[in-house]
């Protein structure tokens, strides 16, 4: 019998070695864990380098390598997945890159970085700006759109009435006391490509002038300026990407998907690839998010006939960028507390991971491996591990070291969904089975 699936995604749950808690976050905190550890002790554990060992996923590289995309083939980049989570109309072939209303000092020809947000600038001045903007690039006939999201940031849309492509650098050098840069295609790419690069870098680097020309000069700059605070008086662009057709999900791994998340990038990959929305109020991708809400939405899913639920966890990635190991661990123990009701789920493998490791030391994402749990109501090996933790998973897990895209085969399989490799039934190359070609007619 096929089972139901869930993917438990922790965002940044695997870190280093904290001297103040004497262990991990999650090692610290693991002696406390019930549900986590239970699925630990009747399950199998693991690690796995989600895109390779030493390599620092971003999170939306590490979700799409996780939901079995492949980042050299279909890899869109990060402003798509932004644009579709913050439901901002994006159609095929148009770029999206997300931005952010910076501070530049001129100096000769170049624009000095000094504040990569401009004091965090409230949400009302940086709509104005944004509109006022829109009103110039309108004015210059440039393709484009920007939204504004929250506080300084927002997303800049380039319509593709010509061929765009993704492939391009960021004028954001992604530091401050550092020039603005000039967007230039990759230069690994082919050379029919370049063209279509040319054409996406020099919009954006027109843009990029304009904003600083629009903005320098406006009146709640001036005003800013006056009461000594820094001027919103650019937009920094990053991460272009391009809106394409993905195979989706359901097509890849033979489930009907849905996903329950707060945060606007996991909510953009999961749509990029065909999952449904479980909508759960207060689920805000913060640390104060409604956990309780979030699981009874994965339960609603499996419900309504969904076979594979991703739900994903904000929470730890965030205080581990503003380097609170102590609050990381008393959030996963939070997480814990709820995650109890998921275990009372009938034929369901639940994978329980994160997409990275991020030091709560460091404030960043690092490369070094994340702790994984397999666990099934019935039919697992069982390791003899007693805590969920980076340490004890390295050493008594059952699985060893996997990597991020074999998390989707090892689910197929535990669900008994899988069929042996091989096997041809279908045109279409899958590895689950139920995917036959057309029959023959006589
Ligand atoms: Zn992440
Ligand atoms: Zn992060």
């Amino acid at each position: 019998m096929k089972k139901k699936v869930i993917l438990v995604i922790i965002d940044g749950l695997g870190d280093e070695y904290i001297p103040e808690l004497r262990d991990t976050p999650l090692g610290f905190i693991s002696t406390k864990l019930n549900t986590i550890n239970k699925m630990a002790r009747e399950g199998m554990c693991g690690l796995v380098n989600v895109i390779s060992p030493g390599i620092p996923p971003s999170s939306d590289t590490a979700h799409f390598t996780i939901f079995g995309y492949d980042l050299s083939k279909e890899y869109t980049g990060r402003g798509y997945f932004e644009a579709l989570g913050a439901n901002i109309p994006i159609e095929e072939g148009d770029v999206a890159l997300r931005f952010n209303l910076a501070t530049v000092e001129k100096i000769g020809d170049l624009l000095y970085i000094r504040d990569r947000r401009a004091g965090r600038i409230s949400g009302t001045q940086a709509e104005k700006l944004i509109s006022d903007l829109q009103r110039a690039i309108d004015e210059n006939d440039l393709p484009a759109e920007l939204h504004h999201t929250l506080e300084h940031r927002g997303v800049l849309v380039i319509k593709g009435k010509e061929k765009l492509s993704r492939c391009i650098s960021d004028v954001d050098p992604h530091e401050t006391d550092v020039p603005v840069l000039q967007s230039e295609p990759f230069e690994e790419i082919s050379k029919e490509d370049v063209d279509a690069a040319l054409r996406t870098a020099s919009i954006v680097n027109k843009i990029t002038q304009l904003s600083f020309e629009v903005l320098d000069k406006h009146p709640i700059n001036r005003e800013r300026g006056e009461q000594g605070l820094p001027k919103a008086n650019i937009i920094l662009s990053r991460g272009a990407g391009i809106a394409i057709k993905l195979t989706p999900f359901n097509e890849k791994w033979g489930m009907n998907a849905a996903y329950v998340a707060g945060g606007p990038l996991y909510k953009g990959v999961a749509k990029a690839v065909g999952m449904k929305e479980i909508y759960v109020e207060g689920a805000t991708g913060t640390v104060n998010t409604n956990l309780e809400g979030k699981i009874k939405g994965v339960i609603d899913a499996i419900d309504k006939g969904f076979d594979f639920v991703f739900l994903h966890i904000k929470g730890t990635d965030s205080l581990s960028h503003d380097k609170k190991p102590r609050l990381k661990a008393e959030f996963i123990l939070k997480i814990d507390n709820v995650l109890h009701e998921l275990l009372e789920l009938k034929d369901i493998v639940i994978a329980l991971t994160g997409d990275h490791s991020t030091s709560s030391r460091l404030g960043r994402h690092i490369g070094l491996p994340v702790p994984i749990v397999f666990y099934s109501d019935s039919t697992i090996r069982r390791n003899n591990l007693h805590r969920f933790n980076e340490m004890e998973c390295a050493e008594n897990g059952a699985l060893g070291s996997i990597r991020g895209s074999d998390i989707m085969p090892i689910l197929l399989d535990l669900s008994n969904r899988t069929m042996e490799y091989g096997l041809r039934p279908s045109p279409k190359k899958v590895m689950y089975a139920g995917a036959f070609g057309k029959p023959l007619r006589i």
